[in-house]
């Protein structure tokens, strides 16, 4: 092998070029992304950048060193065999990694809505969160929660709309519901069950046909796998680029990483995509590997965290209707722990929150599989590790 072409210059895109190196590759690397930055972090866009604590959150990794033909402000446009076509030409390679992440959705209407995705996303809206403004956020999810953090901590007024019962709901399901509290008081106007027909100018409408007054519109309702360009390219496209687990694509020499990949889990006996930084931090070694020809296996306890009204929530594993186990109290502790255990007494999935403990011996438990004492499970003064 030759010549690597990585497509999409996030975190999955440079560290898939750090592990070529890193696995001894002496060949050509090409990496291209269609922003014009360098590769930089996104977690922090919606926390620090967002509260005007740092304007640069670019990876530390010295693309000279790894001697990587760095092309910033470069689009791929579509993919045949053996070539990547480009918003500068064509690029023939022997071995190609995907990783093109995802895109913010956004809703009907005509008004302006802000989406928060790039830098430049974070940057702008920083500008507009000043004292006084009115802010609608639609979603409760993740990013929705954390601009509404920024939001308010700038002294804007805010209001969250969510079309679910709870906050979280499509990661948490009812869990997200001990989070409700923590938007009243920190002064948020969180309106549950409440859909939004479309952003218009001035505001949003509601499915209900009233309004919502606002000057700014932040949309987090979600992401979709950036892979339009792969269309007619053969390969196989189901809510991402599919691949097996060893991170190999339909196509031969062609592998897919970071959040733009849905990868067969074997822990979990499905296809995952997992819009994680641990999983575009993790999976570039095992893409590259299977590149090179070797069969390393990507199957990790996905692991997410969020910084959220002051709030630092973590959450681990994967779940799918197992019984709960609350660790403390959410209405009375600012510490607390939810764990969901299957049948046979083995923990699915950990969600800590200001409790980084149990999800650290929580991740390890789930790794292991090891079965738990549920009586002791619920008594927060006891370690995970010792349940
Ligand atoms: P991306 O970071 O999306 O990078 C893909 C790159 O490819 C982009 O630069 C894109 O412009 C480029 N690209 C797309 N199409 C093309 C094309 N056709 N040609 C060339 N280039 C292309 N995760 C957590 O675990 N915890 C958090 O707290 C957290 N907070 C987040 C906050 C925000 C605001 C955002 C946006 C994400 C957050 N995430 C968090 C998720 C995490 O950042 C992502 O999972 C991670 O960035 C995925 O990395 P990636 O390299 O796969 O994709």
């Amino acid at each position: 092998m030759n010549h690597v072409v990585v497509v999409g210059a996030g975190l999955a895109g440079v560290r898939s070029v750090e592990a070529l190196r890193a696995r001894g590759f002496g060949g050509t690397i090409t990496l291209i992304g269609e922003e014009t930055h360098r590769p930089y972090d996104r977690p922090p866009l919606s926390k620090s950048v967002l509260l005007g604590e740092t304007d640069s959150t670019v990876v530390d990794s010295d693309l000279d060193a790894l001697e990587v033909d760095f092309r910033a402000g470069v689009a791929a446009k579509g993919l045949r065999e053996g070539v990547v076509e480009t918003t500068e030409g064509e690029l023939a390679y022997d071995g190609l990694v995907i990783a093109t992440g995802a895109r913010p959705i956004r809703l009907r209407g005509d008004g302006p809505q802000h989406v928060l995705r790039t830098i430049d996303d974070a940057l702008e809206l920083r500008a507009l969160l000043v004292p006084g403004t009115k802010v609608a956020v639609i979603g409760a999810g993740w990013i929705g929660a954390e601009v509404a953090t920024a939001a308010r901590r700038a002294d804007c007024e805010v209001t969250v709309v969510e079309a679910a019962g709870v906050p979280l709901s499509a990661a948490l399901g009812p869990v997200g519901a001990h989070t409700v509290s923590w938007y009243a008081r920190a002064g948020v106007d969180l309106r549950l069950g409440t859909a939004v027909a479309s952003v218009d100018q001035g505001g949003l409408t509601l499915a209900d046909g009233s309004a919502v007054e606002a000057g700014v519109v932040v949309t987090g309702v979600g992401v979709r796998p950036s892979v339009e360009w792969l269309a007619g390219s053969g390969l196989e496209l189901e809510n991402g680029v599919v691949t097996d687990e060893h991170l190999r694509t339909s196509l031969p020499g062609v592998v897919a990483v970071g959040d733009c990949a849905a990868w067969w889990s074997r822990r979990y006996g499905r296809r995952m995509r997992v819009e994680h930084w641990d999983t575009a931090l993790g999976a570039p070694d095992v893409a590259v590997a299977a590149l090179l020809g070797d069969d390393a296996v990507y199957d990790p306890v996905p692991y997410f965290w969020s910084e959220q009204f002051g709030h630092m929530v973590q959450y681990a594993g994967h779940h799918d209707g197992e019984r709960l186990v609350l660790r403390g109290d959410p209405a009375a502790d600012a510490k607390w722990a939810v764990c969901w255990v299957a049948d046979d007494h083995r923990l699915t999935a950990v969600l800590a929150v200001n409790r980084p403990r149990d999800l650290v011996q929580g991740r390890r438990l789930i790794e292991r599989g090891r079965r738990l004492d549920v009586e002791r499970l619920a008594d927060p003064a006891v370690a995970l590790r010792d349940c």
